[in-house]
């Protein structure tokens, strides 16, 4: 039985006892599948899982388990179900030690995975309007439309990922894939190799490109805030809404403070960028300070409380001078 096939066996499983389960189907826009909320087994039947099954399904849980109930709604107790790659599995441990939900609550349908590609470079190389068919694995990579494809394709996220097999599931006997040797934060080291005024100036020019949509605070389910800091105006005015250059950085900067060791690197919030910020960078040198100061890594110990929840009287306090 194929992956896919195991994939909508326990989803069928899981929407009798689940109040829903969410997976994906195919979308409608230029290869990207989106999230399809199931909750019969004939939904079931349209999910899908591949190389373009992009979005971090784990939105939905948390906006599930943060949305107040409407007047004289009783709270459900069932549990939901959720279709994770290895990468969004992580957020699930973010979302348990953070108390948003339950570790019960949640039931994962981890897929292994051998990378997703990244939308901005198939569109740069087949064109918006392509009229390619399909986008699957093949022995050595994507294929498109079973051919190789005309350059590379893999999104950034997936070049050091550690998880192409989910850490954690609810659902075994899954056939795993190959788990090439993650090469850690090397992305970000040969950046950290830079000049500090180079660095400095290169992310003034990225911040001052930013229109402030928010697309990437609200597609990162790990921004789940009911009011985010940046809109509280009142009793303090931290920052304008203009798009000028300090305003902006104050925005991006309290973000990767927030994210820091939290930050799964789903790569959602870059995806959804309409300015091509490198915000998985930033979020990335987060991870790195996080782990090489406090030994904590994002989505790997549900038990240990994330770095902005805790404190042990052995962290480091070099900051301070
Ligand atoms: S980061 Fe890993 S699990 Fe996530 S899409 Fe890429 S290869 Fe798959
Ligand atoms: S998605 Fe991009 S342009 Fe929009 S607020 Fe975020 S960084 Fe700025
Ligand atoms: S900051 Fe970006 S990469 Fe990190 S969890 Fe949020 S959406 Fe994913």
């Amino acid at each position: 039985m194929s992956n896919v096939d195991k994939m909508r066996e326990e989803a069928k499983k899981l929407v009798s006892e689940c109040r829903f389960v969410v997976g994906y189907e195919r979308g409608t826009f230029n290869h990207l599948d989106r999230a399809l909320i199931a909750k019969t087994p004939e939904d079931v039947d349209k999910f899908v899982f591949g190389p373009t099954s992009i979005p971090n399904l784990t939105l939905y849980a948390v906006t599930d388990f943060r949305r107040p109930l409407k007047r004289g709604e009783s709270p459900d107790a069932r549990p939901i179900g959720i279709v994770c790659k290895g990468c969004d599995a992580k957020t699930i441990v973010e979302l348990v030690r953070e108390h948003i939900h339950a570790r019960d609550q949640v039931k994962i349908i981890g897929m292994p995975c051998k990378g997703t590609i990244d939308p901005k470079k198939f569109a740069m190389l087949y064109g918006e309007d392509n009229d390619v068919k399909q986008i699957t694995w093949g022995p050595d990579g994507f294929l498109v439309d079973g051919q190789a494809p005309k350059g590379d394709l893999l999104a950034g996220k997936c070049l050091h990922c550690k998880v192409r097999n989910p850490s954690v599931t609810d659902v075994d006997g899954m056939e795993q894939v190959d788990q090439p040797e993650a090469a850690g934060f090397e992305g970000i080291e040969s950046f950290e190799a830079m000049d500090p005024e180079d660095r400095w100036r290169f992310f003034e020019g990225q911040f001052s490109k930013c229109i402030r949509c928010y697309a990437c605070r609200n597609a990162c389910p790990l921004c789940y805030c009911h009011q985010c800091s940046i809109d509280i105006q009142k009793p303090f005015n931290w920052t304008q809404k203009f798009t000028e250059l300090p305003d902006n950085t104050f925005y991006h900067t309290m973000r990767a403070l927030h994210l820091a060791g939290r930050c799964v690197d789903c790569g959602e919030c870059e995806r959804v960028c309409p300015m091509d910020i490198p915000l998985r960078l930033l979020n990335g040198k987060m991870a790195k300070v996080a782990y090489e100061n406090f030994n904590i890594e994002s989505g790997e110990d549900p038990d240990r409380p994330s770095l902005l929840g805790g404190c042990d009287p052995n962290d480091k306090e070099c900051f301070i001078w």
